[in-house]
């Protein structure tokens, strides 16, 4: 039987960077996909799962798309001495300082923020993992010269077969129900999500409320630095709108083009993380504080792309779960307790508990349902608002701009996955805005 350094399980987007990385290391390599027969000259050919595989390979890395039960898992198994995943394969291939980011949410906003702010504290530092194409490509980078850090967004699908993953520091945003549809039970999500903080090698940064995860999974010496909007007692909170360190203020957070407290829960992780290797002298430094003042999130996160006729219109497409749901409805919320919120649920559901979002529609004045989940959403929240059966997206879309009066915010913050009837959440919230345009005659 041949031999081969390496097999490339899966040619997606991780797949396709772990290629990259692999022929830079001019290392011995086969790729495989299940459908995408990749134009490779190391392609295999198209697979049938009942074939063994016709090489022993060291080192599978197994794409995040080819789940536990897939036939295919076993062929991969039986031929490879070890199965790890692009993130693993990049980590263990660079010596590159690596920062490690996850929660369920923010992990995007947070990882392009901490970025921000080494970049300002004067190091050649880029995102990876998640947010782009893989830490492969950042791993290419820092070995031609052009990178010295590297800020690596990690989701708990990528985690999931790691025993640890070497980061300087690591932070955990926060935790909510969310991929329990595959992770399985809440408690084993949480354990993969800590794989990462058990890694850190300076220090751990976490959210102060959890406390029982921590408690339960944390299992390292190494000092941990805690941040809450809410409980005063973390090392980073904000108090009276100001970001304070160990109770003293050192950043007006209203004076950010960040809102909302989810996003000062953030802006507290990337610091606590940039002071974890460079000492808290950053909190005074200018350029830090002014990128600080200055970061603005990506498109589709809570998003107030239109007000017209004194009505809010809001994109929060990203919002994929009742937890982010939530950090919108309280962002938005009147300050006089007025229902003032028109809002779009519903979607491709991941095993969700909805009733998470029944604490925070005080503020709700309807509902607006749409999507394969809609009857369940329905269930969730039955005698808690006002609710209407839209049908699908657009036309719940449609039927909100009709009802909002002077004072609304109209806010699409779905709770649920997109591809029922998008091919993912950026295209949802551009028809979304496109629709809202229309109707508003913007
Ligand atoms: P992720 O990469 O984890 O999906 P994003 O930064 O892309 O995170 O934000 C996803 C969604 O979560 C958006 O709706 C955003 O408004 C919301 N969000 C961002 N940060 C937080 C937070 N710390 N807590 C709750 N919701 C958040």
């Amino acid at each position: 039987m041949d031999h081969c350094e390496i097999l490339i399980a899966g040619y997606g987007v991780s797949g396709k960077a772990a290629v990259r990385l692999a022929a830079f290391l001019k290392k011995s390599y086969r790729v495989l996909d299940e459908k995408e027969q990749p134009e490779l000259p190391d392609a295999l050919a198209p697979w049938n799962a009942a074939d063994p595989l016709p090489c022993r390979f060291q080192t599978a890395v197994l794409s995040p798309g080819i789940r536990a039960g897939n036939p295919l898992l076993k062929q991969i198994e039986a031929a490879s001495d070890r199965i790890i995943g692009e993130l693993e394969f990049a980590a263990e291939n660079t010596d590159c300082p690596l920062i490690g980011i996850t929660g369920t949410n923010g992990k995007t906003t947070t990882t392009e923020l901490t970025t921000v702010l080494f970049q300002a504290a004067g190091e050649a530092a880029e995102s990876a993992g998640n947010i782009g194409a893989g830490l492969s490509d950042g791993v290419i980078a820092h070995k031609n010269g052009s990178v010295d850090r590297l800020i690596v967004e990690i989701s708990s699908f990528q985690l999931e077969r790691a025993e640890s993953f070497p980061v300087e520091v690591a932070a955990v945003l926060n935790l909510a129900s969310d991929h329990v549809d595959r992770h399985g039970s809440m408690e084993e999500y949480a354990r993969v999500k800590f794989v990462l903080a058990n890694s850190a090698r300076k220090a751990v940064v976490l959210n102060i409320n959890l406390i029982r995860e921590r408690e339960m999974f944390l299992k390292t010496d190494v000092p941990v630095i805690t941040f809450s909007a809410y409980d005063e007692s973390a090392d980073l909170t904000l108090k009276n709108g100001w970001i304070c360190w160990h109770g003293k203020p050192f950043f007006d957070f209203h004076s950010a083009a960040l809102k909302g407290r989810h996003n000062a829960e953030n802006m507290m992780a990337a610091l606590a993380l940039l002071v974890a290797e460079k000492g808290e002298q950053m909190f005074g430094n200018i350029a830090v504080l002014d990128a600080l003042k200055n970061f603005a999130p990506d498109h589709h996160r809570a998003e107030c792309f239109l007000e017209k006729n004194g009505i809010r219109y809001v994109d929060d497409s990203k919002a994929t779960n009742p937890h982010a749901v939530n950090a919108a409805l309280e962002m938005f919320r009147s300050a006089d307790g007025r229902k003032n919120i028109l809002l779009l649920l519903g979607g491709l559901d991941k095993d969700m508990n909805f009733k998470e979002l029944i604490p925070y529609l005080g503020s709700v004045k309807k509902i607006f349902l749409a999507g394969e989940c809609r009857q369940k959403v329905a269930s969730a929240l039955a005698g808690y608002c006002e609710m209407e059966d839209c049908g699908d997206f657009r036309s719940a879309a449609r039927r909100m701009c009709v009802e909002a009066t002077p004072g609304d915010v109209v806010l699409l913050s779905p709770a649920t996955a997109s591809m029922d009837e998008f091919k993912n959440y950026k295209e949802r919230g551009n028809c979304f805005k496109e629709i809202v345009r229309e109707v508003a005659g913007a």
